[in-house]
């Protein structure tokens, strides 16, 4: 993606208004960027994804990129995962995604919960959110970890926080602006 337009707006008042526990976890997204010489969400150079995933109290970090690290096997039970209920498989790029990377992360840990949540520092791409987040490829993978729900903290297309609520069940999903 050549444009950049998801930045966050760290100083904004509507930023220092959010629970401090989101905060403090935006901020850390930052702060793995700095640990490992990724350029920060709001510098021009960047083109990287960064996703926090927390579940039973443990951390889980996801970067964008290509699939190394990823077994076959499980290369092939994403691929299961990620198709809808047409059998259309997914677009093979969502493996590449960070929200994937951090959940795969979990998974491989054996990581199980009926709820958690996870951070990602530029919104949702289209593949992984899907039209309106119930049709998006990471809603469908909420079983690798046994998940009921998952409450995804993501920037808009504005920079400002909101909340997602996925749900393994596609009758509900909420979107709240923050
Ligand atoms: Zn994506």
């Amino acid at each position: 993606m050549s444009d950049f337009k998801h930045k966050i707006d760290f100083g904004s008042a509507r930023f220092l208004r959010l629970p401090l526990v989101i905060k403090k976890n935006f901020l850390k997204l930052e702060n793995f960027r700095k640990e490992t010489n990724m350029p920060a969400i709001n510098h021009p150079d960047n083109r990287s994804t960064i996703a926090l995933l927390i579940i039973n109290n443990r951390e889980f970090w996801g970067a964008n990129k290509a699939t190394a690290g990823i077994t076959d096997k499980m290369k092939d039970d994403l691929k299961a995962l990620l198709k809808d209920e047409n059998s259309r498989s997914a677009h093979s790029v969502v493996l590449t995604h960070a929200e994937v990377d951090a959940i795969v992360a979990a998974h491989y840990k054996n990581m199980n919960a009926d709820s958690a949540e996870m951070y990602v520092d530029r919104k949702l791409c289209g593949f992984c959110a899907g039209k309106d987040f119930n049709a998006g490829s990471l809603r469908r993978l909420l079983p690798l970890l046994s998940l009921q729900i998952l409450k995804v903290y993501t920037p808009d297309e504005n920079g400002n926080i909101t909340e997602v609520t996925l749900k393994t069940d596609r009758t509900f999903v909420s979107h709240i602006f923050l």
